[in-house]
């Protein structure tokens, strides 16, 4: 994995993850790319509600809809933040992270992260569904910039299935906005933040890495894995928890369509 130049030198030490946007980054001149790579998880899909109240039913926790979709950004802006660059932790931090941000209470956890995050029974093993509300509207708003698309995801080898399903893109026509690429890091047996799987997203949208965005989520997968590729790493941040600079934060999709559009 490449140096994170985000990691905390002391995880204990950094102010707890800030509610609502700071905006001290958030600006600046417009984004010169002829290329885009789009990241899934969390910039698309969110887990389905449905299926995580159900499960955190499962463990005798009642969850409310609302804030289910937050969980999931300060979860992962939380275990980032701790782990300090390492992507292992990262991930050994979420689940815990993610349960007490659901509002799961303290003597639940064990259960609740059982239901959810079991590696072979939870809940969170199975793609997630919640297609996040005017997504699929914005990257056509970003395709109308006129540049190049491609998707990079960690995922399990359906992505790509999963996006022409929910009308949002596929490669060539269809019902969604035509991309070049999508790249499942199941299907090609490297995943972010290893430099090789946006190697193979470049090749397909014939673009330079200085000409090329990358958005995504994840300060270590998504940033910190573009920037080592050589891309301009734009992080989605939709609650404005981004304690890095360094990059630009965007909310939307939308946002970063308008940034390139200027
Ligand atoms: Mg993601």
């Amino acid at each position: 994995m490449p140096p994170d130049p985000h990691a905390a030198a002391e995880p204990d030490q950094v102010p707890p993850v800030r509610d609502g946007r700071a905006g001290t980054h958030a600006g600046g001149p417009g984004v010169a790319a002829d290329a885009v790579l789009l990241d899934v998880g969390g910039v698309f899909f969110l887990p389905d509600h449905a299926g995580v109240i159900e499960a955190l039913g499962r463990a005798g926790v009642h969850a409310d809809a609302q804030g289910l979709d937050r969980a999931h950004y300060v979860a992962l802006a939380e275990s980032e933040r701790r782990a300090g660059g390492d992507g292992a932790e990262a991930a050994a931090l979420y689940p815990e992270a993610y349960l007490r941000a659901a509002g799961v209470p303290p003597d639940r956890v064990e259960d609740a992260a059982r239901e959810l995050f079991d590696a072979d029974l939870g809940y969170m093993r199975a793609p997630w569904t919640h297609l996040r509300e005017q997504a699929a509207a914005e990257l056509r708003e970003l395709a109308g910039t006129g540049v190049r698309l491609a998707v990079v995801s960690n995922a399990d080898g359906s992505v790509e299935a999963q996006l022409r399903a929910f009308g949002v893109c596929q490669v060539g026509d269809g019902p969604g906005v035509p991309v070049a690429l999508v790249v499942d890091s199941t299907v090609v047996g490297v995943a972010k933040p290893d430099a090789r799987i946006f190697r193979i997203a470049l090749d397909a949208v014939a673009a330079p890495p200085e000409r090329t965005v990358h958005l995504g989520d994840s300060l270590l997968a998504d940033v910190a894995g573009a920037r080592g590729a050589g891309i301009h790493p734009v992080h989605y941040d939709p609650l404005g928890l981004c304690p890095a600079d360094g990059h630009r934060d965007v909310a939307s999709i939308g946002e970063l369509a308008r940034v390139i559009g200027e």
